[in-house]
């Protein structure tokens, strides 16, 4: 018997997806910014709707059936994203509003009461400003180091400079999986290895690789993971913290408020067990359904052969504009997430995104919050697109056209 995968059908997913239908100034979209997020399946769009209709009210508190009926779908919600790390237990998951604030959780409630002059954080030069600046921020309030390891031309690691950054000094390293920016996929496994063999900690920003390709937080042996659910097809506002339970545990918490206690009083509160110990507050809970609801479909789907299908696209549009006078593509790294960042000569990027657009052709221009990069190779911002698994040859040969018209108005 066959054991052959079926084809993508990639018709069939683009009609789970309402607003792939629409046209914009004249022309059918082709949505080319998944990177900066991506569009919603209906699958999300109802069971946000179903739990809005029948089921809110508020979490953890309340006896009622309505009550009960949203801890339900929250806390389930929750396994469903410890089954999606496969993570060992709920309790290493925690809510949050996204990446930035999953980072932002584990510098002030992780490194900022831990570490001190003399200990350093080793990021890399391509990361996105939310794995940069909360670890300055660390840096100023306790006086430790930040150190960046360089990436090279094609927009990869150097690895060797890495690992020379590494030393017994290195209390932390964060490092993007994937970068938004470039398209690089780090090499994770080789720097949790190192990482630990060094006696430091590994967060990895996951907030584009979660879309592309499958997370085993346990094969990967990080200890922070954290990403964003409009990334992966599911809502915004709603993103998940994985931290190993020995050191949620041990971390304090780093808001205060309802939902995070055990008791208060005035003299002294005492906190919440975990994960609840990081939630204070009415979480994002239609978010948390909606999420689980990304994670069914894009599980449902199979995410290696949505990224296979990418990869094709991306390697058809690197090869298409490639071919294109004046065209230079901005990370060109040998192992790629469906990321194609660009410069055309002669346009600036934001001009190239308004003629495209004009074409319906959505693209994202600018530096991607990563300054730093396009510092590294000299240039004030990109043009990037982006794809999903929703995208198609004719969204490639689209983007094609539209450059096409681009480089008539530009000469
Ligand atoms: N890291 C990377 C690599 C990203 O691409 C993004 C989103 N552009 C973020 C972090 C921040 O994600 P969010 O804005 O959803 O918190």
């Amino acid at each position: 018997m066959s054991t052959a995968a079926a084809p993508f059908d990639v018709t069939r997913v683009r009609r789970d997806f309402p607003i792939l239908a629409q046209h914009v100034n004249g022309h059918p979209l082709v949505y080319l910014d998944s990177a900066a997020s991506g569009q919603r399946p209906n699958a999300v769009l109802r069971a946000v709707e179903r739990y809005e209709t029948h089921h809110h009210s508020n979490v953890h508190r309340g006896v009622h059936a309505l009550s009960q009926a949203a801890t339900e779908a929250f806390e389930g919600a929750r396994e469903r994203a410890r089954r999606f790390l496969n993570a060992r237990s709920r309790r290493e998951i925690v809510f949050v509003r996204g990446t930035t604030e999953g980072i932002n959780l584990v510098a002030q409630a992780f490194a900022r009461p831990r570490f001190g002059p003399g200990d350093e954080i080793l990021i890399t030069g391509l990361e996105h400003h939310a794995n940069i600046v909360p670890w300055q921020m660390v840096c100023e309030q306790t006086g430790c180091t930040l150190k960046v390891a360089p990436i090279d031309r094609r927009g990869e690691l150097d690895l060797d400079r890495f690992l020379r950054q590494l030393t017994a000094r290195t209390r932390l390293v964060a490092v993007a999986h994937v970068s938004n920016a470039l398209g690089t996929v780090l090499p994770v496994e080789r720097i949790v290895e190192a990482a630990h063999s060094c006696g430091a900690l590994v967060l990895l920003d996951g907030a584009q690789a979660v879309p592309h390709t499958a997370i085993d937080v346990q094969a990967l042996g990080c200890d922070f993971y954290a990403f964003s659910g409009h990334k992966l097809y599911g809502p915004t506002g709603i993103g998940v913290l994985f931290g190993r339970e020995e050191l949620l545990e041990e971390m304090p918490p780093w808001q205060g408020g309802g939902d995070m206690i055990r008791t208060v009083s005035f003299e002294k509160s005492t906190y919440n067990d975990l994960p609840w110990k990081f939630e204070a507050g009415t979480p994002n809970i239609s978010g948390a359904v909606g999420l689980a609801a990304a994670m069914d479909y894009l599980e449902g789907l199979d995410i290696e052969a949505v990224a296979a299908h990418e990869q094709r696209l991306l390697a058809l549009a690197t090869a298409e504009l490639s071919r294109i006078p004046g065209l230079e593509i901005i990370g060109t790294a040998a192992h790629k997430a469906a990321v194609l960042s660009f410069t055309l000569r002669g346009c600036h990027p934001h001009d190239l995104g308004t003629i495209l657009d004009s074409e319906g052709v959505a693209i994202r221009t600018g530096h991607h919050c990563a300054m730093p990069v396009m510092t590294f190779f000299d240039i004030p911002a990109t043009a990037r697109a982006s794809f999903g698994c929703y995208n198609t040859e004719a969204d490639v040969d689209a983007l094609v056209a539209a450059l096409g018209k681009a480089r008539e108005v530009f000469g």
